[in-house]
């Protein structure tokens, strides 16, 4: 039971990536809080893992909505007491030509998959800071030298990116967003690592999902003989990456921090 009494909040736990994050949160023996859109596939992630793990939050809300995200990081606080890990795993995605695309698509993707990714992290952020920060500047006025990082609790996040954050044709706002969340992933890494937070990305390529169901079965298949020839180990299953997140999270990593991690498929060129 490598998480037990640990508590992980998954945003987009309800489909996936994010699911298949929970199942083997879960499996592990962490507690549970999974942010999602629809309440329906969330109780069906609960009856999946109920058998071995009954301490689980859920919330629904919009990970683009401030208020929302507030409420969910208050009420696992509340219940649990602390989160360990922040998983931002909630995304969508729109895909159109740079000539076609809608403004309205571009913003509703960066609110969702850009801004939804900020909020959590700075919920979350300023719940983890607290009591290190006032230990840093207390240091800091009586003279004394400033506590190591790992004096204070470890906490990870972990921000799914996408291999589009190196740019894809036809992904101009999705991949605008992976590739802002891979700026937010360097830039909080190096800011928070002094309070023993650290924070990753994975860019998954090509994965198997709910999300990508459309574009695996569309034109007769075409897309998919596209991306299996592009991605040499072919189209991925999400617990390849939830795979490399709970190895983000554990003991395992603990000299790591700011590691943006392809789960590439094998691919070798980027253009
Ligand atoms: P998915 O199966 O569609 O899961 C995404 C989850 O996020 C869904 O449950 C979705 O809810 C939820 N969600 C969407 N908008 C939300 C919002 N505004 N607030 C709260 N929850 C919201 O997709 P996935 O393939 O697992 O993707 C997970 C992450 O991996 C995404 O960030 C995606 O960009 C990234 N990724 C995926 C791939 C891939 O090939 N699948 C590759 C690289 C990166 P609904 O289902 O109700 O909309």
């Amino acid at each position: 039971m490598k998480f037990k009494n640990k508590v992980a909040l998954i945003t987009g736990g309800a489909s996936g990536i994010g699911r298949e994050t929970v199942i083997q949160f879960a499996q592990n023996g962490a507690k549970i809080g999974i942010f999602d859109l629809d309440q329906k596939n969330i109780e069906s992630v609960r009856k999946q893992i109920m058998d071995y793990c009954d301490d689980f939050v859920s919330i629904t809300g919009d990970v683009s909505n401030k208020k929302n995200v507030q409420e969910c990081v208050d009420t696992l606080f509340e219940k649990y007491g602390d989160v360990d890990y922040l998983i931002n795993s909630a995304g969508i995605l729109k895909d159109n030509m740079i000539d076609k695309i809608q403004e309205e698509i571009f913003d509703e993707m960066l609110a969702v998959n850009l801004k939804g990714t900020f909020l959590f992290i700075q919920a979350c952020v300023r719940n983890w800071i607290k009591a290190p920060k006032l230990t840093i500047e207390t240091a800091k006025k009586e003279g004394k030298p400033i506590p190591k990082p790992t004096s204070f609790p470890d906490k990870r996040i972990i921000n799914v990116s996408s291999m589009a954050a190196e740019g894809n044709i036809g992904q101009i706002a999705y991949s605008a967003t992976k590739a802002g969340v891979i700026g937010i992933t360097k830039t909080a890494a190096k800011e928070l690592i002094q309070y023993n937070i650290r924070t990753h990305a994975v860019m998954p390529a090509l994965i198997y999902s709910p999300m990508t169901e459309g574009l695996v079965t569309k034109d007769d298949g075409k897309w998919k003989k596209y991306y299996e020839v592009r991605n040499p180990l072919g189209i991925g299953e999400p617990k390849h990456v939830a795979d490399v997140i709970l190895f983000l999270c554990g003991t395992e990593s603990h000299f790591m921090n700011g590691a943006i991690i392809p789960i590439s498929g094998g691919r070798l060129h980027s253009l």
